[in-house]
């Protein structure tokens, strides 16, 4: 409860006890994160908003919130979301990964398949002892990612009996499986490995994600195994075999995959899954991705990935406004996965996972995986990260 010094403290509870009103009992809240250019696309927002969280859910998303807060945060100047959720990281793949990420404003985020059956205990210990929510995809080949040398090229890795055993074993944790099918993993065992994928998912009603481009069958075959709510990373992966046919256009039955479901997520990576050419070529025949991701992994600093907010920066270059930006870090990834139902929003009574992001304007360099450079003229800077209405990155 408040003290009587605690309520005269606020301007509006004293003028209304000046005034005579019948006194106002001032909410209190845990934090308020104060004059921040709030957009959060879940609600259509966009405007100088203070967030007030209390016991880690957001209770209010108003101008001039009154009332104590045993935190606040000034976030004048600066953009304030919902916290990034990152599907396509290798986050699981260390134990200091997830505290990393905190630092980029990531809240949520899935490892993708750095886990198969064999090493899947691993990526489940990191993600059940993340700071952030961690979820992850068992990988269909029994090994998880191996690399250079691919973990399909021998089909008996995919083991769909094994697959299941793992899922069964960590409910909590899986999010789907994955499955890797570019000609140097897969080589010609793609779409019997895809189909694999499928059978293992199939009785736990989880989503696949495959990994496109450069593979030996061709995108319209891989693109009839897979069913709604299906993840397609990578989705900008160069020739042969990506989403473009050889005149540049996008092919049909990509557009139909999207009709029916099937989710496209841009995986920025370091080598050979995306090059500029390949995005200004499908973007400006209106082929957007539905989510961000980085296919992160803790030397991502130091490639073309850097952060998720350089990441979601790219697309400014393209013409794509800053609520779709957002929108494709947040509200969409959250939809991707059942996990994330309450994230991805600043809506009231979702968890309070908040990142608060600097837009700054200058002359900034953005990298492709193909040594190809662009300059933009805007990049999101992460400057503070909430999670569960606690401030674990200070502004
Ligand atoms: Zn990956």
């Amino acid at each position: 409860m408040l003290n009587r010094r605690q309520v005269l403290r606020t301007g509006a509870a004293s003028a209304a006890l000046f005034a005579g009103a019948p006194r106002l009992r001032a909410a209190t809240y845990d934090l308020i994160i104060k004059g921040g250019r709030v957009i959060d696309p879940s609600i259509g927002l966009d405007a100088v908003r203070d967030v007030a969280i209390a016991a880690g859910k957001i209770a209010a998303v108003e101008a001039n919130i009154q009332g104590d807060a045993a935190d606040t945060l000034d976030a004048r100047g600066k953009i304030v979301a919902p916290g990034l959720i990152d599907i396509h990281t290798h986050a699981g793949r260390s134990k200091e990964g997830p505290s990393l990420l905190v630092q980029d404003g990531v809240t949520g985020w899935v490892d993708a398949g750095s886990g198969g059956a064999d090493n899947f205990d691993q990526i489940a210990a990191t993600a059940r002892s993340a700071p952030q929510i961690g979820r992850a995809l068992v990988n269909i080949a029994r090994t998880g990612v191996i690399t250079p040398q691919g973990e399909l090229h021998d089909i008996n890795q995919a083991n769909v009996a094994l697959a299941q055993g793992t899922i069964a074993r960590n409910l909590d944790v899986v999010v789907g499986v994955k499955a890797r099918l570019s000609e140097n993993v897969a080589g010609a065992n793609d779409l019997e490995a895809l189909r694999r994928a499928q059978e293992a998912a199939a009785p736990f009603k989880l989503p696949v994600m495959i990994h496109i481009g450069q593979s030996v069958s061709p995108m319209r075959a891989i693109l009839a195994l897979l069913k709604r709510g299906d993840i397609v990373t990578h989705l900008y992966a160069p020739a042969p075999n990506g989403i473009l046919d050889d005149k540049g256009r996008v092919f049909p039955e990509v557009l139909a995959a999207r009709r029916r479901g099937v989710i496209f997520d841009f995986g920025n990576g370091s080598l050979e899954h995306f090059d500029w050419p390949t995005v200004e070529t499908a973007t400006r025949q209106g082929f957007w991705p539905d989510t961000f991701s980085t296919d992160w992994n803790v030397t991502s600093k130091t490639t073309g990935v850097v952060d998720f907010p350089n990441v979601m920066s790219k697309f400014f270059m393209f013409g794509m406004p800053i609520s779709q930006v957002i929108a494709c870090a947040t509200v969409n990834a959250a939809r991707v996965f059942s996990a994330f139902e309450d994230r991805g929003t600043l809506n009231i009574g979702a968890q309070a996972d908040v990142a608060i992001l600097e837009l700054r304007e200058g002359t900034f360099e953005f990298v492709d995986n193909y040594k190809g450079t662009r300059t933009g003229r805007q990049r999101l800077f992460p400057a503070g990260t909430v999670i569960a209405g606690k401030v674990v990155r200070r502004i």
